[in-house]
């Protein structure tokens, strides 16, 4: 009797069951239940050896064991993230990069507030204009003032004589 495809596929993984990149590293034996094995495929070893310098394998795996399965990948590329900035960096690591952007956002709040104030008064200066064109667009506008005008002509007048 023919393996069936299943039987094959399942043949084939045992068989090219390569051990992951954190057992590769730690020179012990890698099998389907191996907890590193799902985030540290063995032709990532430079990723695994980032987090095993800087965080040790033993506390990776107390870290990963930490965290619901759901949240292991995630938790995984977090370490990934730091162990590669502290190797880059040694003195600041990711915090480098949090102050370079806690310092953007700063520059970017002062940017924007200044740029609500400008548009608050420019708001308020098309206002006055807007106000000026109704006003004077505005016929009582235009007779009160000529009124005005010829009044003040007239007791001008009145006055002088
Ligand atoms: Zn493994």
């Amino acid at each position: 009797m023919q393996p069936s495809n299943m039987e094959m596929q399942a043949m084939d993984r045992t068989r090219t069951h390569q051990p992951c990149a954190a057992c590769r590293t730690l020179r012990r034996r890698c099998d389907e239940n191996c907890i590193l094995g799902p985030y540290f495929p063995s032709d990532e070893i430079e990723k695994f050896a980032s987090v095993h310098k800087i965080f040790g394998a033993s506390n990776v795996i107390k870290m990963i064991q930490m965290v619901e399965e759901t949240k292991r990948e995630d938790t995984v590329k977090a370490l990934v993230y730091e162990a590669t900035a502290r190797l880059r960096d040694p003195v600041y690591g990711t915090t480098r990069t949090i102050f370079h952007l806690q310092k953007m956002a700063e520059e970017l709040k002062t940017q924007l507030d200044s740029t609500r104030a400008k548009v608050f008064e420019l708001q308020q200066q098309k206002d006055e204009i807007l106000g000026v064109l109704y006003h004077t667009h505005d016929p009582l506008y235009y007779d009160a003032s000529l009124q005005l005008n010829y009044d003040t002509v007239t007791n001008m007048l009145y006055i002088d004589s």
